[in-house]
C-alpha cells in the first residue's frame, strides 16, 4: 500500500545497515520501503516491530527485489551485503536514482570530525586502536562502522569530540561526500575477488576513502596503496622499515622502537616489548593508529598509553595454549591471502609453524601466499572448499594432510608439529562453508585445542 505520488527511500537489504537506515530515516520522518530478497531475511523480525512504530511511513517486501518499485524511489540506500551489478537493480540505475550506502546517509548528517579507515586487514584493530587512544585522552569517541554499530547509530546530539569508523569496499563505492580528518588505506591484498573484476577496481572502491579527507595516511610499505597517494594533498606515512615514514620501526640498542621522524628530528615512542601483542602486525597497526591519532590532535602520551595497554582483539593471531612445547595460535579472522600471509610472518618461525588453511576461497589468486607458506610453514592441513586447492600449491614443498573437519585437523596439527613450533589457524578463507562466522570457527578451534590431553 504505497502511494507512490510521495517521495519514497527504497532500502536494499534487511540486516543490521539496512535496518539501521530505515530506521534513521523514518525516525526523519522520511517515508521508506525495505526490500530483501530472502523470505525470512536477519532482520525481518525487527523490520515489522519497526513498522508498527511508523504505519504510514515505513513498508517492506521480502522474497524479491521489485525493480518496478526501485524505479520509482527517489533513491536507494544499498547494504554491503548486495552487489551494485544485480540485474533487479539495473533500470533503477539507468533511470539515474542515485545508489547510496548507509555511510553517505551518516555524512550528510555527521556533526563531529571522522577518522576513517579500511583496507584488506586490520581495519577492526586499527579502528578499535584509535578509539582507544581517544578515549585514553578524554575525548568523548564513538567507534563503529563495518564493525559493531552501524554508523547510522553513532549520530548523538550533542555531538562527540570524534567518530572512528572502519569502512568496507563496499561501503566506500557508493559514499560519495564523506569529508574525513584522516582517511587510511592499510593495505590492498586480493579479497572479495568473487565481487571485483580485478584487483585494480577493489583498489579504486578502496580509494574512495581519501577523497575529501583532510590528511591521507599511507602505509609506505606497500605499493599498492602508495599507487594511491596524491602527492600534493597532505599525508603521513608509516613503515615497518627504519625509513622516512613519520612513523616508522627501528633498532636501537639491542630493541626493536616504535619511532616519529620528522624532519630532522627522530623520537623513541616506545619499544616494540611493551605492547602486550608481539610481532609485525602488531607493530604495523600500532604505526597506522599513531598516525591517524596524530592527524586529529589526540595527545601522543595518552595514544602511548592505549598502545601498552591493548590486549589484541579475539581470533586474531591470539595465543592459545602452549601444549607439550607446541604453541597454538588462533587467527581465524584470517579470511584472505593477504591476512594469512601476515599471520605466517608476525609469529616469524620460518619453517616451524604448522598451518590450518582452507574453506571458502572467495576466487583469490593462493600464488603468492604458496610462495610465502613454501619458507615459513613445516607443514600444512587443509580443510574446506578450496583445502585441496590450497593443498595443491603446496604439496611440491612440504607435507599437506586434507581432513573434513577442525577436530581432525586440531589433531593432524598438532602431529606434524615438533617441539617449539606453532599450530596457526589462518585459514586464508572465509569460514561460511563450515561454521557460521569466523568467530564460530575460531571457538571450534579454541575449544579443541584446550581440550588437548595426552
Ligand atoms: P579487518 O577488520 O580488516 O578484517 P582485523 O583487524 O579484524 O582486520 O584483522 C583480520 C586479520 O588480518 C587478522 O586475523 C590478521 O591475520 C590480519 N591482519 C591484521 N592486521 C593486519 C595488517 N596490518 N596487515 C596484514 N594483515 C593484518
Amino acid at each position: 500500500p504505497v502511494d507512490f505520488f510521495s517521495a519514497f527511500t527504497v532500502v536494499l537489504g534487511m540486516g543490521i545497515t539496512g535496518l539501521a537506515s530505515a530506521r534513521f530515516l523514518a525516525q526523519h520522518g522520511q517515508r521508506v520501503y525495505v526490500m530483501d530478497n530472502r523470505e525470512q531475511p536477519p532482520y525481518l523480525a525487527q523490520c515489522q516491530a519497526l513498522q508498527t512504530v511508523f504505519p504510514q511511513q515505513l513498508f517492506y517486501k521480502t522474497g524479491s527485489f521489485d525493480s518496478e518499485i526501485l524505479c520509482r524511489a527517489e533513491q536507494v540506500v544499498i547494504s554491503p551485503g548486495l552487489s551494485l551489478t544485480r540485474a533487479e537493480f539495473a533500470a533503477a540505475q539507468q533511470l539515474g536514482i542515485p545508489f547510496i550506502s548507509e555511510i553517505e546517509l551518516f555524512a550528510r548528517h555527521a556533526n563531529a570530525p571522522v577518522v576513517a579507515i579500511t583496507g584488506s586487514n586490520g581495519k577492526s584493530t586499527v579502528t578499535t586502536l584509535v578509539g582507544e587512544m581517544a578515549a585514553q585522552a578524554g575525548w568523548h569517541v564513538r567507534v563503529g562502522g563495518n564493525l559493531g554499530t552501524p554508523a547510522l547509530e553513532l549520530l548523538t546530539h550533542p555531538a562527540p569530540d570524534l567518530y572512528v569508523l572502519e569502512l568496507s569496499s563496499f561501503q566506500l563505492e557508493t559514499t560519495y561526500s564523506l569529508k574525513t580528518a584522516a582517511s587510511v588505506v592499510l593495505n590492498i591484498s586480493e579479497d572479495h575477488m568473487d565481487r571485483y573484476d580485478s584487483l585494480h577496481a577493489y583498489a579504486q572502491a578502496k580509494a574512495r576513502i581519501y577523497q575529501h579527507s583532510r590528511i591521507n595516511v599511507i602505509n609506505a610499505d606497500d605499493p599498492q596503496v602508495v599507487a594511491l597517494l596524491d602527492p600534493q594533498h597532505q599525508h603521513s606515512g608509516f613503515s615497518l622499515h627504519c625509513n622516512r615514514a613519520t612513523f616508522s620501526v627501528c633498532h636501537h640498542q639491542d630493541k626493536v622502537w616504535l619511532i616519529r621522524h620528522c624532519d630532522e628530528t627522530l623520537t623513541y615512542l616506545l619499544s616494540a616489548d611493551e605492547l602486550l601483542v608481539s610481532g609485525s602486525i602488531m607493530q604495523a597497526n600500532a604505526l597506522a593508529a599513531l598516525a591517524l591519532g596524530e592527524a586529529v590532535g589526540i595527545p601522543l602520551e595518552a595514544m602511548l598509553t592505549a598502545l601498552r595497554q591493548f590486549q589484541g582483539l579475539p581470533h586474531r593471531c591470539r595465543f592459545v595454549r602452549r601444549y607439550q612445547h607446541i604453541d597454538f595460535y588462533n587467527d581465524s579472522k584470517g579470511t584472505n591471502v593477504g591476512a594469512s600471509i601476515a599471520a605466517m610472518q608476525t609469529l616469524a618461525r620460518p619453517g616451524q609453524i604448522v598451518l590450518i588453511a582452507g574453506g571458502d576461497g572467495k576466487g583469490a589468486d593462493f600464488k603468492p601466499f604458496a610462495e610465502v607458506a613454501a619458507t615459513h610453514l613445516r607443514a600444512c592441513v587443509t580443510l574446506g572448499r578450496d583445502g585441496d586447492h590450497i593443498g595443491n600449491l603446496l604439496r611440491e614443498t612440504m607435507p599437506v594432510v586434507a581432513v573434513n573437519t577442525m577436530a581432525e585437523a586440531v589433531l593432524q596439527a598438532y602431529r606434524l608439529a615438533q617441539a617449539g613450533d606453532a599450530v596457526l589457524l589462518s585459514p586464508a578463507c572465509s569460514s561460511l562453508d563450515m561454521f557460521n562466522d569466523y568467530t564460530h570457527r575460531g571457538d571450534v578451534f579454541t575449544q579443541l585445542v584446550l581440550s588437548l590431553a595426552d
